[in-house]
């Protein structure tokens, strides 16, 4: 191995003391190296870069990081038909920022670590030489056979990097599961070697099994941007017997850290529906590995950068080894929509809306929040916001400085009586048809104090999350009961997706030009859609692979391949505290129970003789209602009887057979009389 060839630039103050037995992140060795920084991508004419967090920045750096005014010559400013909005102004100084929330600063809950900023150095920290046998391992705990539990593992030689630690929502046929998480079995005994943890952005699917598993793992470090670490945070708060997590947060979109011996990690600017999302570059021993995380380019997005297409075409002129897209949109043909088309239909809909509005959409979805509440100061509407969720994260984006409005914008509920109908905004949750959320309850009245009118428009400002189709059709059909009239993506572009479709697919391909392509984030038809797309624009049909969660592929410097080598990937259910106790045989049970009921069977027998006391009770439960099926019952009973009266209560398998007996007997008979099959459960006790 070649010397570690990395500098750490020191313009950081020195870190905070340790606090955590797990200690600060691994750093590089030689962070009191040479003060020289020099930029990797100090483009000429020194365009902004992205830029994570909202901190104050001082002296020339924060010049360096200057947004050009809105006048100036950006590609990227808005279209003339839209104002330009509440730009985020990453770069100023920030009188909002909380300390409860500032991400450097050490917040209860999670020990927070400032981030170590390496030089510009592109090459490998070590390079292989071909009888070395340093193999380079990628494989998915989750993410390549489902939408959710994206879980992304990068190995090479004692070097583990997780990127994405998500949770899944239940299926069909989950009953009580409160959500899947992946499955870590495969780290035992080598938790030492995980140098880091790379999460994309704060969706649940990516973050929200961050503290289930981490500390099973070594809680390594987590690198994540602002507010993603805010809102691992607020989670995190849920679970208050498990350790810290030690965070490292990325400020800037193209700063590199070094991970344990093998790894360079940069994140790059991309757009989603959440702010701070990044992509994930990792420069390893046999080239770059790119994961895309979830993505969309949008060149006109709302109150955040455009995705940095010269430095995604950078790492593809550098050579990409293998890029890891998303591919929830793979099927889809086209280009995602913008979110400035967003801000103009509303815009066009807040204008001529004749009373009340209310607005339903995702509680993370923080771009669309933000347009709205911009489009309500335009026309002089004031914001409800409803929702314990909404609440939450618009307070964090705000104090994190993402969210910008002026004061008097959003109402608290003791001024909303105060206002004209025509004057405000309801924010809501809710708008998947949830049952408890503040959409669901407007709609069916049960709202504290929110009531339906004739003249209210509904907007759905989302999508349906697939599985949620007949929830929303019934809410919908709710709302129109009660007069409301609704304004909804299918008849309106009120909203935009967050994923990329085939040709914004394809434009990431065609500017990476990696070598290897593997597609991540959905099903299997989706993966393999993205596959061909793959192959459409260049990629060699051999080195595409579409993997099953936990395949590996392994690459070294004779290539890559699509191994049979598995690594453990199935699912770990949680269900309330308990984590992977519910098996598939509960499961079963808890389906049975589900369709049929159950029946329990109490017998009581004289020890000695072997003689029932009494007649056997009998108690069911979703099966049938026992006082209305009296004759069945009673038959049930007699046949009980029969069975232990004819088996011999001496041999010494009595209970196991006795037990197996009634269970299949009485199913027998129920099943005959009844077509159902309820869960049998026989009960004996010997006195
Ligand atoms: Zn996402
Ligand atoms: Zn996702």
């Amino acid at each position: 191995m070649s010397p570690n060839p990395v500098t750490a630039s020191p313009t950081m103050p020195t870190p905070p003391p340790r606090r955590h037995p797990m200690g600060p992140p691994r750093r590089s060795p030689a962070s009191a190296g040479a003060p020289q920084e020099r930029r990797f991508n100090a483009a000429p004419g020194g365009a902004p870069r992205p830029h994570y967090g909202n901190r104050a920045h001082s002296g020339s750096r924060a010049s360096m990081h200057a947004r050009p005014p809105a006048s100036g010559p950006a590609t990227y400013s808005a279209p003339p038909t839209a104002q330009p909005i509440a730009q985020r102004s990453a770069y100023k100084a920030h009188a909002n920022v909380n300390a409860k929330y500032a991400p450097n600063f050490n917040t209860a809950g999670i020990e927070v670590h400032r981030s170590i900023r390496v030089n510009e150095v592109f090459e490998p920290l070590v390079t292989p030489t071909a009888d070395s046998d340093l193999k380079l391992k990628i494989y998915a705990l989750g993410g390549l056979e489902e939408i959710g539990r994206n879980c992304t593992v990068i190995e090479c030689g004692d070097d583990i990097i997780i990127i994405d630690v998500g949770l899944m929502f239940p299926e069909e046929g989950m009953p009580g599961i409160d959500y899947i998480i992946p499955n870590v079995a495969g780290f035992k005994g080598r938790e030492k070697n995980i140098r880091g943890v790379i999460i994309t952005h704060g969706h649940l699917d990516h973050i929200g099994a961050i503290s289930h598993v981490l500390p099973k793992i070594g809680n390594p470090p987590i690198y994540t941007a602002p507010l993603t670490a805010g809102m691992i945070r607020g989670r995190h708060e849920e679970y208050p017997n498990v350790p810290k997590l030690n965070m490292v947060v990325v400020e800037h979109a193209d700063e590199r850290f070094k991970i344990g011996k093998n790894f360079i990690f940069e994140p790059f600017h991309i757009n989603h529906t959440i702010s701070d999302a990044f992509g994930a570059a990792v420069h390893t021993p046999f080239g770059t590995v790119l994961i895309t995380g979830d993505f969309k380019f949008d060149f006109t997005p709302v109150n955040e950068e455009p995705a940095d297409l010269g430095r995604i075409a950078m790492f593809g002129s550098k050579g990409v080894l293998a890029l890891l897209s998303d591919s929830t949109g793979a099927d889809l043909p086209g280009h995602q929509i913008s979110e400035q088309i967003v801000y103009d239909e509303l815009d066009r809909i807040i204008a001529k809306a004749p009373a009340r509005l209310i607005i339903g959409t995702f509680s993370s979805l923080l771009t669309r929040v933000q347009i709205i509440l911009t489009l309500c100061e335009k026309y002089g509407r004031r914001v409800l916001i409803q929702g314990r969720s909404m609440q939450k994260n618009v307070d964090l984006a705000h104090e994190l400085g993402y969210l910008q409005f002026k004061p008097g914008t959003i109402i608290s509920e003791d001024e909303y009586g105060k206002y004209r109908d025509e004057q405000l905004v309801v924010l809501c949750t809710g708008a998947q048809g949830e049952k408890n959320a503040a959409l669901m309850r407007i709609a069916t009245g049960e709202h504290r104090f929110l009531k339906l009118q004739e003249g209210d428009t509904v907007i759905f400002s989302s999508s349906v999350v697939p599985g949620n189709e007949r929830s929303v059709q019934r809410l919908k059909d709710t709302l129109v009961r009660h007069g409301a009239s609704i304004v909804h993506y299918a008849n309106m572009d009120v909203h935009a997706g967050g994923h990329a479709k085939q040709e914004d697919l394809k434009l990431m391909l065609r500017l990476t030009k990696p070598k290897f392509f593997i597609p991540i984030h959905g099903n299997r038809f989706m993966l393999a859609a993205h596959g061909r797309l793959a192959a459409s624009v260049g990629v060699a049909k051999e080195n595409v692979f579409i993997a099953d969660n936990g395949q590996v592929m392994a690459f070294d410097v004779n290539g890559g391949r699509l191994t049979e080598e598995r690594m453990p990937a199935e699912y770990v259910m949680v269900d309330g505290l308990g984590v992977g106790d519910v098996s598939e045989i509960v499961l079963r049970d808890r389906t049975q129970m589900s369709e049929d009921g159950m029946l329990v069977v109490i017998a009581t027998m004289e020890e000695s003789t072997g003689e029932l006391i009494g007649n056997p009770d009998i108690i069911s439960r979703g099966f049938i209602f026992v006082k209305e099926n009296k004759e069945i019952i009673d038959k049930t009973r007699l046949l009980v009887r029969k069975i232990l009266e004819a088996s011999d209560h001496k041999s010494p398998v009595f209970d196991e057979f006795i037990k197996n007996k009634i269970r299949n007997d009485v199913g027998q008979f129920l099943f005959s009389q009844t077509k159902r099959r309820p869960m049998v459960l026989p009960v004996i006790i010997e006195v």
